[in-house]
């Protein structure tokens, strides 16, 4: 069974009304590759021999890990390690007294323990769902109207978005900016009202819940949703 990906349609991701639009693609296409990971992959030998090279990173070890399949990550990460211990076979350790010429090199080994399938997975992915949002928001009006009244994308994928806007995209990326900026009056204002609540002199009195909640909005701004962690 060959994993489906880029299923999630984009105008229900601006249609929800909990996060980020892209925080939301990306925290539902998280599930799914942890899902299958520990599922359809085990049977998928071109993707246990990107696992078994690359690794996976901190947090989605513990994400496997909490999925509590354990004969199925056991497997997994068995063959990892067994080519991991090949690598290691390359690797050279300089032998040599303070003044050896001789040079260490882990870069293979260093390869199975830097980088994480379900992470380049997911940041490919989102390239393709940042190509996507930037050429339907280009050809459909109906879209962009959509995208006007969607939850506000945060700064960790409007930077995103700027950055992976192709040729012609000016108007979506000053649109973007612009979006960026206004944002982050509205946060720094409410971050504010947030840190005046600790000042005795404020003890008591009425806040809005915009400022009671600034903190968790701030953190889901900068860096897009923070319910995984
Ligand atoms: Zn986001
Ligand atoms: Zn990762």
């Amino acid at each position: 069974m060959k994993e489906s990906i880029y299923t999630i349609p984009i105008t229900d991701a601006f249609m929800q009304e909990e996060k980020c639009p892209f925080c939301y693609i990306e925290d539902k296409l998280e599930v799914e590759a942890v899902e299958y990971a520990l599922g359809p992959s085990m049977m998928e030998p071109d993707f246990r021999q990107i696992s078994n090279k690359t690794g996976y990173c901190r947090h989605h070890l513990k994400a496997l890990y909490d999925k509590n399949e354990r004969l199925s990550m056991a497997l997994m990460l068995s063959t990892h390690l067994i080519y991991m211990r090949g690598e290691l076979d390359k690797a050279k350790v300089e032998g040599g007294g303070l003044f050896s010429k001789a040079k260490d090199d882990l870069s293979a080994i260093e390869s199975c323990s830097s980088s994480c399938v379900i992470c380049e997975k997911l940041e490919k992915a989102m390239d393709r769902y940042i190509s996507n949002f930037c050429h339907t928001y280009g050809k459909d009006k109906e879209f962009r109207e959509i995208v006007k009244k969607a939850n506000p994308i945060c700064a960790h994928h409007s930077i995103a978005i700027i950055k992976k806007a192709p040729a012609g995209a000016g108007d979506l990326k000053k649109y973007i900016l612009s979006q960026l900026g206004a944002a982050m009056d509205k946060n720094t204002k409410d971050i504010q009202g947030f840190i005046d609540m600790f000042d005795h002199r404020n003890f008591g009195k009425e806040q809005s819940p915009e400022v009671k909640e600034a903190l968790k909005t701030l953190t889901g701004f900068l860096r897009g949703s923070v319910e995984n962690y």
